[in-house]
This record gives structure tokens, sequence and C-alpha cells, in this order.
């Protein structure tokens, strides 16, 4: 049994962290706001008062919060995991963020004689609860072999893409067809319901063909049945999609469906809606048609 760290304890964190507690595991954890540590600690976490603190007692520290500032600020802010750390400790930011911010972040841990790997997931709040997440990882192989076992407490697909970063660009290859997807639902069930069809039959009936996919079975259910509370936040996918859209302009890429998909997503933000889950992208789709999914 180890000693473990979990910083960040939200949508995502809270029932990855779970799975380590109930593994048997000692789970040091962290978060800003002190219900959330309460929680795990009702499930039998060990709560701190800081992420040096979390460093100070784990040999292993996971890392789940929204954002690449939000990863700087616990790896390198005032009482942060770097104040605390021990030579060999290893950081596995878990988070979506930047690919190459996240090369600069694994540089600054080695020079302190510690090991990090990016592994971010996908499968949302559903994966998260039934540790069946999918696991992009970017690292060192034997890193990566140390961290495996407590990866299959909270995933199921576990894929060790390449190098520092890697783990972070499959995962906004990921977020750009997720994207992608909730336009072509949304715009399939307005178009459907538009023409008068039944929008929950059509989604039935595509389900069992060639267009099925989860996103059609959950957020085309969320679409009709309008139950846009999160899940995904709107302003974490529009933080995803900035990452997409910067690299692939310093790259000289064009994605225009994926500028598309992040202006659909502006427009539902611009309209109080960033909280929402990304499903509600279709909220900004039913303005300009001046007609809902649900008729
Ligand atoms: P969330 O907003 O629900 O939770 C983030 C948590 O981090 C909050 O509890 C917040 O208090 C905490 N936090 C922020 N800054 C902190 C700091 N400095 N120290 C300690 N705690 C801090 O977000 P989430 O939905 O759990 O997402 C977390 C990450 O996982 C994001 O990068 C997101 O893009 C990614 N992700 C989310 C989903 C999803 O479906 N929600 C799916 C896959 C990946």
């Amino acid at each position: 049994m180890a000693d473990l760290g979990f910083i960040g304890l939200g949508i995502m964190g809270k029932p990855m962290a779970s799975h380590l507690v109930k593994a048997g595991h000692t789970v040091y954890v962290f978060d800003l706001l002190e219900e959330s540590v309460k929680y795990l600690c009702s499930l039998g976490a060990k709560g701190c008062g800081c992420c040096k603190e979390v460093a100070q007692k784990s040999e292993i520290i996971f890392i789940m919060v929204p954002d690449t500032p939000d990863v700087e600020k616990v790896l390198f802010g005032q009482d942060g995991v770097a104040e605390g750390l021990k030579p060999d400790t290893i950081v596995v930011d878990m988070s979506s963020i930047s690919p190459i911010e996240t090369k600069e972040f694994a540089k600054r841990l080695a020079s302190m004689g510690v090991k990090m790997l990016d592994a971010p997931v996908s499968g949302g709040q559903v994966g998260a609860e039934n540790a069946t997440l999918s696991i992009m990882v970017g690292g060192a192989t034997e890193v990566v072999e140390k961290v495996k076992p407590y990866f299959e407490l909270m995933g199921k697909n576990i894929v060790h893409i390449g190098g520092h970063g890697d783990g972070q660009t499959c995962k906004v290859a990921n977020q750009i067809v997720v994207a992608l997807t909730i336009e072509a639902v949304a715009e399939a069930l307005l178009f459907a319901s538009k023409a008068g069809a039944d929008p929950a039959k059509v989604r039935t009936a595509l389900l069992g063909g060639f267009a099925q996919s989860r996103i059609l079975e959950l957020h085309g259910e969320r679409m009709i049945k309008r139950t846009f509370n999160p899940g995904f936040r709107i302003r974490l996918h529009q933080k995803d999609l900035n990452l997409a859209l910067q690299a692939a302009r310093s790259m000289g890429l064009s994605l225009p469906n994926t500028a598309t998909a992040q202006e659909l997503l502006n427009a539902v933000a611009g309209q109080g809606g960033s909280e929402l889950d990304h499903s509600a992208m279709v909220l900004a789709l039913e303005k300009l048609a001046n007609h809902t999914v649900s008729g």
C-alpha cells in the first residue's frame, strides 16, 4: 500500500481519488474547497492544508485541476508541491492543459530530481465514477510502469503515447472530436425537430446505425431532456479548443470546424452559460434557428 497525494477534488477528482482510497491506499488530499476535502475524508482520505503538505507526505502526487495556470500554481506557487517535494517523488498531472507548458513543468521538476507524467483523461464524470476512464500518458516508460497500477484503479484504456506533453496533445485531439461530434448531434436533432420528426425517436433510430456514438447517446439525451447541469463545463471545453487553435496557428494548420465549434461555445458562454455542460452548445444553434430541439 502506498502513500498517495491527490490535489483537485472537483467533478472528476472526487471519484478518481475515492477509487484510490477504496483500494486501501493512504491518500492525502487538498482542494481550495474545504467541503470537497471533508467529503473525501469521510471516505477515509487524509485532509491537508495546502499542496506543500500533500507533497511532504506522498510518494506519488496526482493533480486534477482546471487549467494550465492552476497546475502551475499547484506546482510552483506559494505553499505549492515544489516546496514539499522529496527526490524520487512522482508528479502525475491528470488535468487537461497545454502540451507546451507541460514540457516546461517536467523540465523544472526534473531539475529538482522529480519525475513527471502528463496523464489527461477522457470518459467524463461517468467514466471517473465507474473507473473506466481512457488515460493518455506522456513521460518516461519506467515511470509509466510504476504508476500503472494506480491508473488501473481509475481507468480501463491506458495508453502510453510518448514523451512529456504527448498525453496532452492526444487529449487536445480528443477534444476536437468531442466538440465537433456535439455540434453534429445538435444540428441533426435540430434539423429533425424543425422538420416535424420526434427527436427522441430519431436519436433511438440513429443509435442503432452508423451514426451511433457515446455523444449521441448521452449528450443527445441531454439536448432532448434539457439537462445541462455539468458534466463537462463549457468554460473547460473553451480552454481545450483554445489549446487546439493556438497550437494549430503556430504550426500553420487550419482547423476550420474546430474554430466554428469554439464560436458556438463562445456564444453560449456570452449568454451566461459558461458553467453549463458542453452539450448546451445546442443552445447557440437553437438561437440561430429560432427553434428548439424539444419543439
Ligand atoms: P472542476 O472545476 O469540477 O474541479 C476542479 C477542482 O480543482 C475544483 O474543486 C477546484 O477547487 C480545484 N482547484 C483549482 N485550483 C486549485 C488549486 N490551486 N489547489 C487546489 N485545488 C484547486 O473541474 P473537473 O470537471 O473536475 O475537471 C478537472 C480537469 O479534468 C480539467 O482540466 C478538465 O478539462 C479535465 N476533464 C474534465 C472532464 C469532465 O467531464 N468534467 C472530463 C475529462 C477531463
